[in-house]
Parts: C-alpha cells; structure tokens; sequence
C-alpha cells in the first residue's frame, strides 16, 4: 500500500486479541480501516504517539431510546404517595413521548448521542418508535424523525443502527392506549414498505457505511402473531437483525401465558424466531430452559443493567446465560445514566447482591483478567454481533473504532498492564476519556466534542420548552 496514505497511533497499552500489549502500534489506511500491528523500530517512531493512554475498542449501545433523556431526573418521585413501578414510570415517558416536536427529537438525540460518545461508546443501536403524529396520523414522510435521529448520530460522527420499532397494540385484549399513538403501524405490510423506504435513504446517502436499518416488533404484548411472523419474515429475507423486548417484567409475561400458554421465549422458540439475527432485550424474567433456548439458537441478550435497576425490572441471569456460551452485550436504554462499563460492572455485581459471593461470571480461562475481558466484551465485541456490524474489537480488518484512556486518571492511576483492563472495567470514570476515534477520525479530542457547546444549549432549551422550568 502508499505509505503515504497509512496513519498509526503507538499507545502505553492497547487492547487486541483479547491481550493487552504495550509497544505495539497499529495503522490504518485512508478509509479508517486497521491494516496492520507492528512492534518494528522504524513503525513505533513513525506512528503517532499517544503518551499516557490505554487504547481500547469503542463500546457498543445496542440498545437506546434516545428521547427518554429528557424525563430524566423528572420521574424519581411518587405520584400522591402512590407506589410508582416500571408502569407507572412509563405513563410519565408517554407523556413526553406524546408532546415532543420532530425539531425536539433531534435535538434530544444528539445531545444523547453525544453523551454516548464522550463515555466512550462509538457504535448505537437505536430502538426507534417514534413515527406518527401526536394525534395518530403519519406525517408526509412516514419516517421523517426516523431521518432525523439519523442525521443527528451522523452529525456528531456516531455508527447508527436504527431499529424501527413495529407496534400494533397496547396488549393482549386491552383497548387501545392514547399513549402509544405515535408508536402505531396498523398493519406489517405498511411497516415493510416504510422500512424500505428508509433502508433506500439510508443506503442513497450511506454515510460511508455508518448508518443501517434493523427491525424491531417492540415486544411480545405490542405485536399478534401473524403481524410478528411477517415483519420477522421480512428480516429473514433482507438478512436484517431484528431486536425485541422480552420478558422485561412479570406482567409481561402473565399476559403472554394468558394469550398463548407459555411465557415469551419459550413462545418465540416454538415459533422458530431464535437465532443468530436476534436479539432479546432485557430476558430477566426467564427460566433456566429459556437460558438455553436463546444460547442454543446462537441469539443475543440485551441487558440494560442501570436502566433496569432504576426502572425496578430486576436483574438478568448473566450466570446462566455465560455458563451456556450466550451472547450478552449492553445497552443504556432509558438514559437514566449513559456508562456501558457501568452496565458491564452491575452484570456481576447485580448476581454478587444476590449469590453473596465475588466474581461470579469469571470464566473458565487462563489470566487473571479474564472477568474484565469477559465483561468488557459485553460491553464492544458482543453488542457489535447483535448489531451485526464489523466492529467492536481492534484486529486488522476491522475500522479504528477507539477510545484513548489518560492512565494518569485517578480513577484508574497506577494500574500495571496486567491489571488495567479490571481498573478500567470496575473503576473508570469519564475523566478518563480523552480521545474518542470513529473509523480513525478524531471525534472527541481532550474530552471534548467540536459542537458540545451548541448541542448543550439546544439540549437545554428542549427542556425549557418542554418542562416550563
Ligand atoms: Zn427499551
């Protein structure tokens, strides 16, 4: 290749292959793509030194509803002393869900987004629902903010995948709810064709191969089964992944026994919809069968540990789900807090609470790092293979997605290399991230954004708008 056109960073440490190694540099050619690693004397002086920093793969959302940042902080009270649960909150979030402007939308996404991307996170899967008009009806173009939460990731140099949410009811023989009425696609075959038409835009602008279409049924309750069966027909043959919530909360799951016999999983299992495209947000309610029914068919598991712990949902079995090989990757959900090493850290520490005994997902591997290893893949590698997308982890082949971390943190300070992946995966803190790279573009420099400045005023000026206040 035109040396000319390589570039190469040399860190203190950099994670790859699942080591950490320090004096090794790595490079890339002009899309952004790593060409090659290289401990060479002459390679180490021609690549950019970054001196102080651990560089390790950019993490992996695979699961966010950008507008709920903005009931965030505004839902952590009783309503009349009443006990406030998953649903009570939920009438909140449909409140504003309900009010919010196109123009709001966009702005509450890029705000979100670019929280993400100062914490690190360089990939996001957002779980999209937001199509119709306040009062129901579909605006001119059916996914005119489906363009917009688009834009705004693309703006601030975030990877997209935007999951469109199917929805068709409140729930099995409930009267439908005037909450829901912007989430409602009344029949699949207008849902496939709107999903085509956003897949065209999408691909027509491309954004160098940073913006992608899933599908998304929202959940068991929200969908019948001829309207699921045929929106998951429609991704088999586009090859499309396809995420939905399962088993979130018991109610869940007693309205599905009601409906069809069984409890979710074991439902999506007989239907043949377990598999290697899908995707099971939450999974927290489940039996151990159910455990292996989703490791088995080679599906995902979303857990969404900080959001679900504020949304009292409970926690999700990660030993179970390791012990049989599954995939469990991160995501924030709500945005009540947007840490994916957070997430990473309550896996183990939600079972901890429980089983009163530590390090209860280590596996069985050689080093002593393998729990960090473990959970911080959960965090980038893992939530790549739900999105499908060629990243998460720094191998040649792959785009420079990266995050520089400042050892000089006192968060993770006086790590050695063999344990500053634990430091990083049970103590970082923000501070610590300085430099954030998305297929080897500088994005986030000094811990800053080139436009966090407007983004927060705009941010700001929603929830003035909004709240009053
Ligand atoms: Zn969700």
């Amino acid at each position: 290749m035109d040396i000319g056109i390589e570039r190469g960073w040399l860190p203190d440490f950099l994670l790859t292959n699942g080591e950490i190694k320090s004096g090794t540099a790595f490079f890339v050619d002009e899309s952004g793509i790593i060409t090659r690693f290289s401990q060479a004397p002459a390679d180490l002086a021609g690549a950019q030194r970054l001196k102080g920093r651990a560089v390790l793969p950019g993490l992996v959302n695979v699961h966010s509803h950008t507008f709920q940042r903005v009931i965030r902080g505004r839902t952590e009270w009783r309503n009349h002393g009443q006990r406030d649960t998953f649903w009570t909150w939920r009438e909140k979030m449909y409140d504003a869900a309900t009010r919010l402007t196109p123009e709001q939308i966009y702005q509450t996404a890029k705000a979100a987004f670019l929280e993400m991307l100062l914490s690190g996170i360089t990939t996001v899967g957002e779980f999209h629902y937001l199509h119709n008009q306040a009062d129901g009806k579909r605006y001119s173009d059916p996914n005119l903010i489906g363009k917009l939460v688009v834009q705004a990731a693309r703006e601030i140099g975030l990877r997209i995948v935007l999951l469109r949410t199917a929805y068709l009811r409140a729930g099995y023989e409930k009267p439908p709810n005037p909450g829901q009425t912007r989430f409602i696609t009344h029949d699949a075959g207008t849902f496939i064709s709107d999903t085509e038409e956003l897949s065209s835009w999408v691909k027509k602008f491309r954004f160098s191969g940073e913006a992608e279409v899933g599908v998304a049924p929202h959940s068991v309750r929200a969908v019948n089964r001829e309207y699921l069966l045929e929106i998951a027909d429609y991704a088999r043959q586009q090859e499309l992944c396809l995420h939905m919530h399962v088993s979130e909360q018991p109610g869940e799951n007693e309205a599905c026994v009601q409906e069809f016999g069984v409890s979710p999983v074991t439902w999506l299992e007989g239907m043949g919809l377990l598999g290697p495209r899908f995707t099971a947000v939450h999974a927290i309610h489940i039996t151990e069968t159910e455990a292996g029914f989703l490791a088995d068919s080679g599906s995902s598991i979303c857990a969404c540990p900080t959001s679900e712990r504020n949304l009292a949902d409970g926690a999700v079995r990660a030993d179970w789900l390791l012990a049989r090989g599954a995939n469990i990757c991160l995501g924030s959900d709500s945005q009540i807090q947007i840490d994916l090493l957070e997430d990473a850290r309550l896996l183990e520490y939600h079972l901890r609470m429980q089983q009163l005994e530590r390090v209860v997902l280590d596996p069985a591997a050689p080093g002593r790092e393998r729990l960090s290893h473990a959970l911080y893949e959960t965090a980038s590698k893992s939530g790549a293979k739900s999105l499908r997308q060629n990243v998460g982890e720094l191998a040649v082949g792959k785009p420079a997605d990266f995050v520089g971390i400042d050892l000089d943190d006192l968060s993770v300070a006086g790590a050695s290399p063999e344990t500053s992946l634990a430091n990083v995966v049970f103590s970082l803190e923000r501070t610590a991230i300085k430099e954030v790279y998305v297929a080897g573009r500088c994005v986030v420099a000094d811990g800053r954004h080139a436009l966090q400045g407007n983004i927060t005023v705009e941010f700001k000026g929603v929830q003035k708008e909004l709240w009053g206040e």
